[in-house]
């Protein structure tokens, strides 16, 4: 059984009481809950483990941006900005000059984004950190993955497959230059956060979702839960140039995760107003495709269809090699 399956079989659609709070549930970048007609809150979890998510050698400083980085993220592709967030930790040893650098870059982050610490919970452990966050988003609840409509464009932020080449060259797939390794190993350790972007693009946008699993994977999410499908010009999906001359390159783009970009549909009108927006908060921001009536995707590159191009996205339980 995979990571997917067991959400599946054993999370979705078990309890199915009326909860006249819940507008969004399991199955999404986080959930809605309504408190009444102008009140939402939004709330989702994850959790970074050393080993799989970090190396032990990763600082201190990284580990905490990036267990706050990732949570962001799934606000992110909601649209909703962050407001609280509980913390859960497990600590093989409480040692000084670890946790001061942990929660030196811990609040520095939160500071910078007007999220404040309210609770968690502490155990001896192996490295484990687990962040629950809330945003609120008065009316309007959050962006969710199953409102693409056909004829949609499909645009990502920033840059894709740079964390997933960082990893290929610890575990020594391919040997990057110095300069294209520390790029990469900065996408890994301190991923994007796009918060402003999409709270502020968030009324024009249809469906979205942020990128932690590998693009394909994250936007079959989109797709299989608005029931449409996807032309995409592989192309036009941003990465590294210096990327390019590797064989994984596709793989890295595709499949990489990591990412934390976002991808989300809009309808061409809005084109004018998402360039200005991304331009103004100096997000680069792609336009790889469109939404299309017939299920699944559809991939072009240079005019070629390489539609059997392997999809295998991150899986916990799935995949013999964890991409972190
Ligand atoms: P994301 O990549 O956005 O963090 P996931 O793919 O990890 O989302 O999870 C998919 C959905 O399953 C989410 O709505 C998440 O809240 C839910 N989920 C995952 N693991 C659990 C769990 N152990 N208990 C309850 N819900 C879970
Ligand atoms: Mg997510």
């Amino acid at each position: 059984m995979d990571e997917f399956q067991f959400i599946q079989h054993y999370l979705v659609n078990k309890q199915t009481w009326p909860d006249t709070f819940l507008e969004l549930g399991i199955g999404d970048d986080a959930a809605i809950l309504r408190m009444n007609s102008e009140q939402a809150l939004c709330i989702s979890a994850d959790m970074l483990q050393e080993g799989v998510h970090f190396f032990a050698t990763d600082l201190p400083q990284d580990i905490a941006y990036k267990a706050v980085a990732v949570n962001f993220s799934d606000m992110a592709a909601m649209g909703v900005r962050p407001r609280w967030l509980l913390l859960t930790l497990a600590l093989p040893v409480l040692e000084k000059v670890w946790l001061d650098a942990f929660f030196d870059s811990f609040y520095s982050l939160l500071e910078k984004y007007r999220v404040k610490l309210i609770g968690g919970d502490t155990t001896r452990g192996t490295c484990t950190i687990s962040i629950t966050v809330m945003g609120e988003n008065g009316t309007k609840g959050g962006l969710r993955r199953d409102q693409a409509v056909v004829e949609d464009d499909i645009w990502v932020t920033g840059r894709v497959g740079l964390a997933a080449a960082a990893l290929s060259h610890h575990y020594q797939q391919v040997h990057l230059s110095s300069e294209v390794f520390n790029l990469c190993e900065k996408a890994r350790l301190r991923p994007p956060i796009r918060i402003e972007f999409m709270a502020r693009a968030a009324p024009w946008i249809h469906a979205a979702q942020d990128i932690s699993d590998g693009l394909l994977q994250d936007l079959e999410h989109i797709l299989v839960a608005s029931g449409v499908g996807a032309r995409i010009l592989v192309e036009e999906i941003p990465s590294l140039r210096e990327l390019e001359e590797y064989t994984f390159y596709q793989h890295w783009l595709l499949n990489g995760g990591d990412d934390y970009e976002c991808i989300f549909t809009a309808s061409p009108i809005y084109r004018m107003q998402l360039e200005a927006l991304a331009k103004e908060l100096a997000v680069p921001l792609h336009l790889v495709g469109k939404i299309t009536s017939t299920q699944g995707y559809s991939l072009f590159n240079k005019g070629r269809s390489i539609s059997s191009f392997c999809k295998k996205g991150f899986n916990h339980f799935g995949n013999p090699i964890a991409p972190t």
